[in-house]
């Protein structure tokens, strides 16, 4: 059994208990992590705080080197943390559309490059005869991360590079559920950074938080469902301290009558269910239109049944198990509602027959707005196919839905899918594709999505305070 520590101060530490992580794919324990509690809140935030003066008077070029470092390490390690992402969460190593945890680290990789490399531009306001104003951007101090269980590690990198990257120093607390590949990535990185800037602890929601209610944290960086971001934000409130919510989507995907069902079948069905359909910015309501919604049904049902469903660890595995029992209930508790529901199903609908959390990719036709399936995010493999005859109205039962994270418009005609998908209320569209992010491309959600944004100069920015300076000649 794996034994991972926690890091604070540049130092493994223990605590007195332990809780056990368990892998999806064989429900069985395979690594055990340490229960923090608030003593060990107040060591990491302390040995960030006392970091952070050093840190952030660091250079430009030193904090770029010391990152590319970190991501020189991460690549040394892929293999290993490939494994442990496969483990704690279930998804395949490379997995339906590539989308596994070779993407993952690989993806955690190219951010932390990419991140390095950027530069906060001074922003010269004025600069003649009487003055010259600029606009500094400066580091806020202890970043505090906390993150989800569906992409571990590379929210992880999402969060704590960019933050460094700015200046600051981070206390992290990874989700119960998958904390792992976390742990080991600070692990490596506190062998490059100096001690203090980076600081991890494991343990309940409870302790998570204890840092994002801290005084001397000054940001929080959030990414998970809409509730808990509510209740960050709360704890967050008694000091001011400002947050990135990265929050719950019930994305909208709309088909107009001019594809190819042929072809754009297995876009729509990949954009639906890679990572088994948990992945905040995955197509989670399929819009078609009247014309081509049995065609279409009936291709994605014949995708549905064919896809190779198993352990992540083992070659050829394209949709791996849910990651943890809550949310397979939620999605048993959905395909039974879409049946109560009057829900045709064109595939699956109930739990795999076999040790670990496993669902049959499941599509359903015939519901409409209002039914549970199609209002709620299921954050796993299933997915409402719902039909529509006229774009106006189909675009503003799109944006009925109370989250804005993604949205996207798959057509042909490229200039009218782009004018739609700009009606479309959501922080990032698409035109046929879905949930596609890069590291330069901003990418943040709207209404009960979340605030702020990530990646990119927009996203560095969020790790930074504006200073203005007036200098008088
Ligand atoms: P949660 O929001 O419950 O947990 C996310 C992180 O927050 C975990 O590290 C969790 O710790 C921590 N946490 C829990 N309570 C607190 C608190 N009061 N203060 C500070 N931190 C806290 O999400 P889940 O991981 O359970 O996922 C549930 C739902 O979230 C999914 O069904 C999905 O809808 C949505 N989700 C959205 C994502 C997105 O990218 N937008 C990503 C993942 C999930 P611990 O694990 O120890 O409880």
């Amino acid at each position: 059994m794996q034994q991972f520590d926690m890091f604070i101060n540049g130092q493994a530490v223990q605590s007195d208990s332990t809780f056990d992580v368990i892998n999806p794919a064989t429900a069985k324990v395979f690594a055990q992590c340490q229960l923090g509690n608030a003593s060990h809140v107040e060591q990491a935030v302390s040995a960030a705080k006392a970091a952070f003066p050093a840190w952030s008077q660091t250079t430009d070029e030193q904090r770029k080197q010391l990152l590319h470092e970190v991501a020189g390490a991460i690549e040394a390690n892929m293999p290993e943390l490939m494994q442990l992402v496969t483990m704690e969460t279930g998804k395949p190593m490379g997995g339906l559309n590539g989308v596994g945890s070779g993407m993952e680290v690989g993806g955690s990789i190219a951010w932390t490059q990419f991140t390095a490399e950027l530069q906060l531009p001074v922003d010269v306001i004025q600069d003649n005869e009487v003055a010259r104003i600029e606009v500094n951007r400066k580091p806020l101090g202890v970043v505090a991360s906390i993150t989800p269980w569906n992409w571990p590690l590379m929210i992880a990198i999402w969060h704590v590079i960019p933050a460094l990257r700015a200046g600051n120093t981070v206390v992290m607390k990874p989700a119960s559920f998958t904390p792992v590949s976390t742990l080991r990535f600070v692990q490596l990185a506190s062998e490059i950074l100096p001690p203090g800037v980076i600081n991890i602890i494991t343990g309940p929601g409870s302790v998570g938080g204890l840092i994002t209610g801290h005084p001397d944290v000054s940001k929080v960086a959030f990414t998970g469902s809409t509730p808990t971001g509510k209740r960050i934000m709360e704890s967050a409130s008694g000091n001011l301290t400002r947050c990135t919510l990265e929050l719950g989507g019930n994305d909208a995907g709309i088909v107009l009558p001019d594809v190819n069902v042929k072809e754009m079948a297995p876009k729509l069905f990949a954009a639906c269910f890679h990572n088994n359909g948990q992945t905040c910015a995955a197509l989670k309501r399929l819009y078609v239109h009247e014309s081509q919604y049995e065609e279409m049904g009936q291709e994605l049902a014949e995708l549905a049944k064919n896809v190779v469903v198993g352990d992540g660890l083992e070659e050829g595995t394209e949709l791996g198990p849910v990651q943890n029992e809550a949310q397979l209930n939620i999605v048993q508790d959905l395909a039974d509602s879409a049946r109560a529901d009057g829900g045709r199903f064109l595939s699956g609908g109930k739990r795999i027959d076999r040790e670990g959390y496993f669902f049959e990719p499941t599509i359903v036709a015939d519901l409409t707005d209002g039914h549970r399936l199609v209002d709620e995010e299921p954050f796993g493999p299933i997915v409402p196919m719902i039909k529509y005859s006229d774009i106006d109205e189909v675009i503003e039962r799109a944006n009925r839905n109370e989250c804005g994270l993604g949205g996207s418009i798959w057509s042909s005609d490229l200039d009218k899918a782009a004018a739609l998908a700009q009606r479309l209320e959501c922080g990032s569209a698409w035109v046929n594709d879905h949930g596609a992010l890069q590291p330069d491309a901003p990418f943040g959600g709207i209404k009960q999505s979340g605030m702020g944004v990530e990646f990119g100069l927009y996203g560095l920015e969020e790790f930074t305070s504006i200073q203005t300076l007036k200098v008088v000649k």
